[in-house]
């Protein structure tokens, strides 16, 4: 028996290498990183700083760890940094600017993770020996948190000068810029232009198995590769991971459009489901939350449903559950999600309403 492609809606982090990544991976060139000797991290490293129009680029690990080391980058211990609240670097790496490098966030709330210019007017501290000294401000895009949501470019440009006319650095959280850029048509270096460093991630929707990129001046990937090797982030014949990742950015950022199109009919079939409402109803790139209505039991409660019929989807809070699409979706996945997710609806609507 053939089984149907199972529908992982989890995150485009449940992604495989596909066996073109895979050729790629094992015929990679490599040798000792850590003594700056490996053929194929400087090959990626040059194509990424590149792309993203900087003098520089480090391989690293994860996304989670290029974060961090730009904010240790940034930063001194007893400095602090702007961010939005629901925020990646924020919520979703342990305060690891706080564990490792002594630094404070302080943490704006936006519109679906979209902040508005003036609400960073008046939130910089410093200059006085009671407070800490605001050093960076931080933006994510697209949003994790906020559904997928793009921070436009008007805003990006209006933030980024204004925080250096009042010398604060900027970094951009930049894990599924990708997304952003082929959504607007917006090119990833003039998304990038405005800020002194960008992370970009390869094991998000790009299809990559490991891996993230810093960029930014030769100064900061310099200090950046000094701090790299203190996180524990100092790897040697890494060059088959950075084979994947220069696989994935030579061959799977076009088609994220499809991803796109994807979360679109999926969001297309939540719409018509009685009890489920779309969490923003606008669909940017590749994301989609909804809200579970209290009929339906909790989100945690609705997802293991689903998951029961074969659809895997996240619940991230109490009432609200989230759905991405990537390259290992089959074509057809969100009119089969849509079947699911209206037969599950209905049978708990039907026992809620004789019970
Ligand atoms: C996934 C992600 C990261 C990095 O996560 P890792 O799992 O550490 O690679 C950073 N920022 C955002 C917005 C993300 O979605």
């Amino acid at each position: 028996m053939i089984e149907e492609q199972a529908l992982d809606y989890r995150s485009d982090t449940f992604t495989k290498p596909t066996p073109a990544m895979r050729a790629a991976m094992a015929a990679a060139e490599v040798g000792d990183d850590v003594f700056d000797e490996d053929p194929s991290i400087h090959r990626l490293q040059q194509y990424v700083a590149r792309l993203l129009g900087k003098e520089a680029a480090l391989f690293f690990p994860s996304g989670s760890m290029s974060n961090q080391v730009a904010v240790r980058v940034h930063c001194s211990p007893g400095d602090e940094f702007l961010c939005e609240a629901g925020c990646h670097i924020f919520n979703y790496e342990q305060g690891a600017f706080a564990q490792l490098s002594g630094v404070v966030a302080h943490t704006i709330e936006g519109n679906y993770g979209v902040l508005e210019p003036e609400q960073l007017h008046g939130k910089i501290r410093g200059g006085n020996d009671h407070l800490v000294n605001t050093r960076l401000v931080t933006l994510e895009n697209t949003h994790n948190r906020g559904a997928g949501r793009i921070q436009p470019y008007e805003t990006v440009e209006a933030i980024c000068s204004w925080a250096h006319q009042h010398g604060l650095a900027t970094h951009l959280d930049g894990a599924r810029l990708f997304n952003a850029a082929v959504a607007t048509g917006i090119d990833v270096g003039d998304w990038a232009a405005q800020f002194d460093t960008v992370s970009v991630c390869f094991s998000k929707g790009l299809g990559a198995p490991v891996g993230s990129a810093l960029a930014g001046s030769r100064v900061a990937i310099a200090a950046a590769r000094r701090h790299r090797k203190c996180f524990g982030g100092g790897m040697r014949q890494a060059g088959v991971l950075a084979a994947a990742a220069q696989y994935a950015l030579e061959n799977h950022v076009d088609r994220l459009a499809e991803d796109h199109r994807h979360a679109q009919a999926l969001a297309n079939q939540i719409a018509q489901v009685d009890g489920l409402s779309l969490q923003p109803a606008e669909i940017d790139t590749n994301m989609v939350i909804f809200a579970v209505d209290e009929r339906l039991g909790t989100a945690a409660e609705f997802a293991e449903s689903l998951a029961a019929r074969g659809l895997k989807m996240l619940a991230l809070g109490p009432t609200t559950i989230r759905a991405v699409t990537h390259l290992d979706l089959p074509n057809d996945g969100a009119t089969r999600a849509g079947e699911i997710l209206r037969e599950v609806a209905e049978a708990k609507l039907g026992s809620a309403a004789t019970s």
